[in-house]
């Protein structure tokens, strides 16, 4: 599907006379418009709820946007939880899904009454330990192997550190029924980043029938259930993106065969989404400073994989946009470069584009989840802003671009 940027370039132009480029710019109706699908989707369950990844996009506005649609977070460390707490979601409106987590950060989520997902039995004596076992918990499941929805989706969790084994996660209901839990979830999270209406209908499903052996075998009802994320946005523009609707209708009729004749119809459905709920709603604007010809064309923007780290490290493909060429001919082969002295650091490779000129405004496509978030600072390179756009057409700067004195913060007495 062609990519169409949220933004014009006199849009554009006019937000950087006011803040300079490089920063990440969010749509809050886009936002708003995803999570209201994402619920309508899944209005046949009562008792759905969407709890934010926060670790996509870590920014109190954003969380607060998404808890105004009804969202609460998906927290795995200390400092997430902070963040949300200070955003006043707190209780049960967190899913704390960590893994290898430190004691500190069970004792904070048990304080904020946080939905505590464990990711190994062993983790049930441990927290039991440092902050006792609450009413409501859930537990992590890996069922091994190869996961398969579809043509699409293939993933293999026999690989993955998380989640308990098909054993193991029975015996940890029954231990921690023992121990005075008396509301249970199941989580998994099997494929990342599917571009397939099959994958979390056949993820349910198969969750669905643990539910049922669960409660056959333990003696425990299971009273929620956790598809976690990984439903995820089409990169390319070749791709079609996932029907939320189809996606919600696939989990009914899962649950529909599966939980309701086995009197477990009354069983809440909960998803942590991160990359389907902001990678589209999120862009990273870069102008063009430098346009080299060497071996290759080459032309610098002022960002840098410190901004948008996936093309570098994953060789990811996001697409870019020439503002205000949106309709001249892609004759021309790019390689698009950032600034750190590392080779990878580039957000195309022999991308097709129209001819750029210096000064040119780039949007950088699809950057809203795990973009800004993965930033850091090698090169002595400074994370950028965020922006948020606002459905009234006017924006708002939602978190500063970083100075060099923050940079040399931690290095106390060394600067001023
Ligand atoms: C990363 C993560 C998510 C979000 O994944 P997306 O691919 O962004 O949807 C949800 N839950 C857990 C436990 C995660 O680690």
């Amino acid at each position: 599907m062609k990519k169409v940027p949220f933004i014009t370039k006199d849009q554009l132009e006019a937000i950087c006379q006011k803040y300079p480029t490089p920063f990440h710019i969010y749509s809050e109706a886009g936002i708003r418009q995803t999570a209201r699908n994402l619920y309508k989707a899944f209005s046949w369950n009562k008792g759905f709820k969407e709890y934010f990844a926060v670790k996509a996009t870590p920014n109190p506005t954003i969380l607060k946007i998404l808890h105004e649609e009804g969202c609460g977070t998906d927290c795995s460390s200390l400092t997430e939880l902070m963040m949300s707490e200070k955003c006043g979601i707190v209780g049960q409106e967190i899913m704390f899904s960590s893994n290898d987590t430190p004691a500190e950060e069970f004792v904070k989520a048990k304080e904020l009454g946080a939905i505590i997902n464990l990711d190994d039995i062993t983790h049930i004596d441990f927290l039991k330990e440092v902050a006792g076992i609450p009413e409501t918990i859930c537990c992590r499941y890996n069922p091994g192997g190869v996961f398969e929805a579809g043509p699409n989706v293939m993933d293999t969790p026999g690989d993955a550190k998380y989640g308990m084994t098909p054993v193991q996660i029975k015996e940890a209901y029954v231990r921690l029924k023992e121990l005075g839990a008396k509301e249970f979830g199941i989580h998994s999270f099997l494929a990342s980043n599917t571009v397939s209406n099959e994958y979390y209908p056949k993820l349910a499903r198969t969750l669905f029938e643990l539910a049922v052996e669960i409660k056959n075998e333990c003696g425990v009802e299971i009273n929620f259930i956790n598809l976690s994320g990984g439903i995820g946005i089409p990169y390319t523009p070749d791709k079609e993106p996932n029907d939320i609707f189809v996606i919600g209708e696939g989990v009914r009729k899962a649950f529909e065969e599966v939980l309701v004749p086995n009197g477990l119809g009354n069983i809440k459905i909960f998803t942590e989404l991160g990359r389907y709920m902001l990678a589209p709603n999120g862009m990273l604007a870069t102008r063009a400073i430098h346009e080299k010809h060497t071996h290759k064309e080459y032309i610098g923007v002022d960002a840098c994989a410190a901004n948008l780290m996936r093309p570098a490290i994953y060789g990811a493909y996001h697409h870019i946009t020439v503002l205000g060429k949106e309709d001249a001919p892609c004759d021309h082969k790019y390689d698009v470069t950032g600034s750190l002295c590392e080779n990878c650091d580039k957000f195309a490779v022999d991308r097709m584009l129209p001819k750029i000129d210096m000064g040119d405004l780039l949007v950088i496509h699809d950057a809203g989840a795990h973009g800004f978030s993965m930033g850091y600072n090698y090169n002595g390179r400074l994370r950028s802003a965020e922006i948020l756009l606002k459905e009234d057409g006017s924006t708002q700067m939602i978190r500063r671009a970083e100075t060099p004195e923050d940079y040399f913060a931690t290095l106390e007495g060394f600067w001023g």
